[in-house]
């Protein structure tokens, strides 16, 4: 009898060039290789750097899956200086636009790159979120494509409501161009690849697909594919062996972690009332600040003072100016609380390891993450921004940052006591997280939700 094997579907997984789209999209890759795919990734130079990192830290298994190849950013014909292949590292606001234009051009090289792979042709194209040329070249190349905004299915669902009811539309859009490019990537491809799992968002995700006719893939928490004692470059840095130390010798759920993302700066003004009000608080806290070096010399001073960068074992607030080892930090057993800014990836990760939240959104879809965390699920509380942090790129320079900063120390103080120390409310919420926990870890297990996902992903490649 002649035995035919199917042959193993291979996924052109495209990351969008933002460090909080990096790591889940691998953690993606690395999910289809586990299951079986062949997996191609293709960025820029110093993306592979990081991806190639990345993707080591998952085993051979998955490594021998995996390759990554890098194609060049052209950075010096738009203008953007050297090296500068993340959005997040775009040295000002209002050269944004020219990251777009050198993404666009970077676009055609990897389809041309993709028209000539031999021997295994692409199957199925994941592109992430601004890449919005991927639909047209998985067309060329008789590929499905899906998308990967990086976004939850509640956050999702909200901006398809907005699209299609458009109460935006008398506001002025400084990037309206590039939004239509968006909707057309989103209308155009074939499914949408969410970091989630169906039993967290209630029904978003079969709403989503409802509301957009495409087919949903929740796959995650992605995340828990890694180790959470590594680092994104697979070894224990000084930061995160500091950070470690630390949380050591602390109680069990004492310590308040605090941290806004990749990139997330706050004006000096603002970051000053937050400080003031972690050092007055009763719990040991770890607080994660993104952009010191470009801070004013008297908050810098008052950092020097106040914080510890050093990790001395029994200090209170212990400051970290680099990279923190995020997963690893949030599945410690001494932590008890998590002050975000409501990026997807740390919130999913703060579910992961059941922690509860307190929110601070900066921008964009993050407010819709905050109703998520605090009204619709029940997990955490709310500081109480109004409206989106100015200045995020600049740290509050060339004019991005206020005078005046939203939260005052006192009510950073307020909604922080509510989250560690919250009394009945405070016990149900962390209740709940560890309800969810305990499902997020069995979703990616064998015949869990997200489990089925991945391979109903992968066969719609076959
Ligand atoms: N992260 C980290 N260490 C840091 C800062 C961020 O590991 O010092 C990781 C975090 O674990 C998460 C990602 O960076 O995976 C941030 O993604 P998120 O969606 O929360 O926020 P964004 O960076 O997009 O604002």
């Amino acid at each position: 009898m002649e035995i035919t094997l199917t042959p193993k579907p291979h996924f052109v997984v495209i990351p969008w060039l933002a460090t909080s789209h990096l790591i889940p999209i691998v953690d993606i890759a690395c999910l289809l290789a586990a299951h079986g795919a062949v997996v191609t990734i293709i960025t820029t130079p110093i993306n592979a750097q990081l991806v190639q990192s990345c993707v080591n830290r998952s085993g051979d298994l998955v490594t021998s899956g995996i390759m990554v190849t890098s194609i060049p950013f052209p950075v010096a014909d738009v203008g953007l200086p050297e090296g500068c292949e993340r959005v997040d590292n775009v040295p000002s606001p209002d050269m944004v636009p020219r990251f777009f234009d050198a993404a666009m051009q970077f676009g055609d090289a990897v389809a041309h790159h993709c028209r000539l792979m031999r021997p295994r042709r692409p199957s199925c194209i994941i592109a992430g979120i601004s890449h919005t040329w991927a639909h047209v070249m998985a067309r060329e190349l008789g590929t499905p494509c899906f998308i990967f905004h990086g976004f939850c299915a509640f956050s999702l669902l909200c901006c398809e409501y907005l699209q299609r009811h458009k109460p935006h539309e008398a506001v002025a859009f400084q990037m309206q161009d590039r939004l239509g490019d968006h909707r057309e990537f989103e209308l155009a491809v074939n499914g949408i690849v969410v970091n989630s799992f169906e039993e967290l968002e209630h029904d978003c995700v079969a709403r989503l697909a409802a509301a957009t006719g495409k087919t949903v893939f929740a796959v995650g928490p992605v995340s828990l594919c890694r180790s959470p004692t590594l680092d994104d470059s697979g070894a224990a840095s000084d930061d995160a062996k500091r950070c470690m130390v630390w949380l050591d010798a602390k109680k069990p759920k004492s310590v308040l972690y605090v941290s806004f993302g990749s990139a997330g700066r706050m004006p000096p003004v603002q970051l000053m009332q937050l400080g003031m009000a972690l050092v007055s608080c009763p719990w040991p806290v770890l607080w994660v600040i993104k952009g010191a070096d470009s801070l004013p010399d008297d908050v810098k001073s008052w950092l020097q003072q106040n914080t510890d960068a050093d990790g001395v074992a029994d200090s209170q607030c212990l400051a970290v100016r680099g990279w923190a080892p995020q997963v690893a930090i949030l599945s410690h057993p001494a932590v008890g609380g998590f002050l975000t800014h409501c990026g997807w990836g740390s919130t999913l990760e703060s579910i992961a390891a059941g922690v509860p939240m307190a929110a601070w959104p900066f921008s964009a879809e993050q407010f819709l993450n905050e109703k998520l965390i605090v009204d619709v699920i029940g997990i955490g509380v709310s500081i109480g921004v109004t409206k989106p942090t100015e200045g995020l790129l600049t740290g509050g320079k060339d004019g991005g940052g206020e005078e005046k900063a939203e939260v005052g120390a006192e009510q950073v103080k307020r909604a922080l006591k509510s989250l560690m120390d919250g009394g009945v409310e405070g016990e149900e919420r962390i209740k709940k997280v560890q309800e969810l926990k305990a499902k997020a870890n069995h979703v990616l297990e064998e015949n869990g939700s997200s489990y089925m996902n991945l391979e109903k992903l992968i066969q719609s490649a076959i």
